[in-house]
């Protein structure tokens, strides 16, 4: 048997809070078994909450872990199985660094994505001394965890990519403002028609006749008529104004020389302040965000899209060892979670 500090020093590298190394040995030149114990003689039963240290059976099973030094490490873990005397059911403990029926740790589970996402599945499987069909069982399980983690980025690779060229354009939801705008405009129309007392119909009629193009132009381009106008406008509706107002003020966002990250608390704050009168426009901002930010670090709308297709080609370089569908999807989605600012 290894002496005390040895199997202490081996219990500090391995180091997983609650565990002890109790024995190990070389399984071949560079493969090492090292054989841990829970520290706890006791486990919690599921069913009933009552503790118990009352072991049924036990399970010795080998699951692989990350390398020490140049040694592939394997632990053989035991996992007990305990009878509980409140309830008589039997259940197994939980370890908190394997999963159930799996042959290998969270953390190797880990090491191995984030080195499938800077390299390839071939070079990765090389380095680990895997085959392809295991680093995808790595892959397939933390795809599951991505997707929930992945909630903002989510819809851009469900419909995997084509309609982010159309919705990150800038134009596209520029139009979107401005039907809000109209909408409100023909609504609020609607609204002056109904009123009871003549002189303010009329004066509210006449206010807001004729005011379709003006408030759908931009300010600069507005000729003198247009002017006065809105301005009239303004002293009828001030509400349809101020939405006008805000209207420009998104154009100006996006006319200005800012980069993406700028232009996310511009319009974050655009998004606060307009919710009420322009839900949709907001809802499709919040929606494509990243596309929508990618515009801006790229300037132009050609440019954003060129900076996702590269981002996918470069996912599909890395793929390299993968070959179908469902794979790419899954590296789409692990690449964003993982690496959200990557291009
Ligand atoms: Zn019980």
């Amino acid at each position: 048997m290894p002496s005390n500090s040895l199997l202490y020093f081996i219990t500090q590298i391995i180091n997983f809070p609650g565990f002890k190394a109790t024995n190990y040995h070389f399984i071949t030149e560079n493969e090492l078994l090292i054989e841990l114990e829970n520290k706890q003689t006791s486990a919690t039963c599921p069913h009933c909450g009552k503790s118990t240290s009352k072991v049924h059976q036990s399970h010795r099973h080998r699951v692989r872990d990350i390398p020490v030094s140049s040694f592939d490490v394997f632990l053989n873990v035991n996992r007990r199985q305990f009878r509980c005397p409140n309830c008589q059911k039997v259940f197994s403990e939980e370890l908190s660094f394997v999963k159930k029926r799996r042959t290998y740790t969270k953390r190797l589970a880990q090491k191995v994505v984030e080195e499938v996402l800077a390299t390839d599945v071939v070079n990765t499987g090389k380095r680990n001394r895997m085959s392809p069909a295991e680093i995808e069982t790595i892959l397939k399980e933390m795809e599951a965890v991505s997707i929930d983690l992945w909630v903002p980025y989510k819809s851009v690779v469900e419909e995997l990519m084509p309609n982010a060229q159309v919705v990150a354009d800038r134009f596209h939801v520029m139009k979107q403002v401005n039907e809000e705008l109209d909408y409100r405009r023909k609504t609020e129309k609607k609204q002056a028609e109904k009123i009871k007392n003549k002189t303010e119909r009329e004066r509210q009629i006449s206010g807001i006749k004729e005011s379709k193009y003006p408030l759908l132009k931009k300010k600069e381009d507005l000729n003198e008529t247009e002017k006065s106008k809105l301005s009239v406008l303004k002293e009828v509706m001030p509400e349809l104004m101020d939405m006008y107002d805000r209207k420009e003020k998104f154009r100006d966002i996006f006319e200005s020389q800012i980069t993406g990250d700028e232009a996310f608390w511009q319009l974050v704050e655009w998004t606060e302040s307009s919710y009420k009168d322009f839900p949709k426009s907001c809802q499709t901002i919040k929606r494509w965000i990243a596309e929508i930010l990618a515009y801006f670090d790229n300037r132009t709308t050609q440019g954003a899209v060129e900076g996702i297709n590269q981002k996918i080609k470069l996912i599909k370089r890395r793929a390299y060892g993968l070959n179908n569908f469902a794979n790419f999807r899954r590296r789409v989605l692990l690449n964003w979670h993982f690496s959200p600012n990557l291009s």
